[in-house]
């Protein structure tokens, strides 16, 4: 297809471009993301070239969905629209008056900058002089706009490459991080909280697959609130491919932690079951570590022992990636990934259903230890196992 008829989108790779000698198997993992991103648009051309990712899409296609497409993808720093023209001084010109003519046509502005960067060495002319040249081309094309190299209404961005030059003003921030893949697979216990997702996010941002446990305590808690995880995963979906959901029936293990233990342990101890429920499944499911949205001090089961002791139910690794954020912060990210409105939504979690008056903020393991050895672990273990379903989450295909 000729590029005239095309949109040309420069995708710069992050931290995938500090890699050593395994950056090819990132860049070709993040292309293959890429292409099952994209998916839905046909047509389209996706290729690496010195350091960055150039795609290549029909013009039937509205670039900014295009790029936001783009920009969801783990491992993007960012993504510009751009056009493409020879690296022929006349031509680049020629190309930068034409586009500023066509953006002036949607937008508003009246003082422009030309920024130029030559990877190309060969070129005859320096970056400065690229920019002076291209800035009075498009002085003399577009009258109704003036240089301003302080503070100018657009950054026109000119990126002469060995056979072809681009030419961009704006960049789409993606959210970087490594392409999915990279990184193992991951059992997040999902709530129907602010943070769990957003622990998952955080892992999966770094190239870990990611898998769900949830808990609930029907019919105490309502098939709405199941409905509430679902719609939360399928959110997550966006950014982390399929995940499929484990749900557990938590109830009868509540009632018997409620009956038999004392009080101010019941939040600590329900907690430790949550955790060797999602190690069986972890292992079943060939996840490398467990995730949770466990945040220092948030919560009385929170602090530092409460951690140490619910991380004692388990010998597999725990990874917290929230664990030193402010909540202020988890809920600017969960509005962010478009997971916020979702988890404020009032409905009951297991745990607010059996919630002790005064849990205990100090558990010493010795005594959470022999509270347990009053319940028949095992069996209520195997039972609440039974009561498994699954579900998958999926949204876009990645
Ligand atoms: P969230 O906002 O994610 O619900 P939270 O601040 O409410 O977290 P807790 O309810 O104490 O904190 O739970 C801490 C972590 O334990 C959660 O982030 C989640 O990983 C896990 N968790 C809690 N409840 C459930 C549940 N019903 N199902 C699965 N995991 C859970
Ligand atoms: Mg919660």
């Amino acid at each position: 297809m000729d590029t005239k008829n095309r949109n040309t989108f420069i995708v710069r790779c992050g931290e995938v471009a500090l890699k050593g000698q395994n950056k090819p198997f990132f860049e070709r993992l993040l292309v293959e993301r890429l292409r099952k991103a994209l998916y839905k648009f046909q047509a389209l051309e996706i290729k690496r070239n010195e350091g960055l990712i150039f795609i290549k899409a029909p013009r039937e296609y509205e670039p900014n969905t295009v790029a936001s497409e783009i920009s969801r993808v783990f491992g993007v720093a960012s993504v510009s629209h751009a056009v493409e023209t020879e690296s022929e001084l006349e031509a680049i010109g020629l190309a930068a008056v034409d586009y500023m003519n066509n953006l002036l046509e949607t937008k508003a502005f009246h003082s422009f900058k030309v920024e130029s960067k030559r990877a190309n060495k060969d070129f005859p002319m320096e970056s400065p002089d690229i920019a002076r040249y291209v800035g009075g081309k498009v002085l003399i094309g577009c009258k109704v706009l003036k240089v301003d190299v302080h503070n100018p209404d657009c950054r026109l961005f000119v990126d002469v490459r060995r056979d072809r030059t681009y030419i961009y003003v704006d960049k789409t921030a993606g959210f970087g991080g490594l392409p999915l893949g990279t990184n193992g697979k991951g059992l997040v216990l999902l709530s129907g909280g602010i943070d769990s997702p957003v622990a998952a996010f955080m892992m999966a941002k770094r190239g870990m697959m990611i898998e769900a446990v949830h808990f609930h305590a029907y019919p105490y808690t309502s098939e709405r609130a199941k409905q509430k995880v679902l719609d939360l995963a399928i959110i997550l979906s966006e950014y982390c491919g399929k995940i499929k959901i484990h749900s557990i029936n938590l109830l009868d293990i509540q009632q018997q932690i409620a009956e038999k233990c004392p009080e101010d342990e019941m939040t600590i101890i329900t907690r430790r079951f949550m955790m060797k429920i999602a190690e069986i499944i972890g292992k079943e499911t060939n996840c490398d570590v467990l995730i949770t949205g466990e945040n220092l001090g948030q919560v009385a089961s929170q602090t530092a022992k409460g951690l140490v002791v619910t991380n004692q139910a388990v010998t597999m690794a725990v990874m917290r990636p929230l664990i030193a954020f402010d909540k202020v912060d988890i809920m600017d990210l969960a509005k962010k990934i478009g997971t916020f409105e979702t988890s404020i939504q009032p409905f009951e979690d297991c745990c607010t259903v059996f919630l002790p008056k005064h849990p205990v903020t100090k558990p010493e393991i010795e005594n959470i230890l022999k509270s347990e050895a009053l319940i028949s672990e095992n069996t209520l273990i195997n039972d609440a196992l039974k009561t498994r379903e699954i579900t998958l989450a999926q949204i876009r295909a990645l």
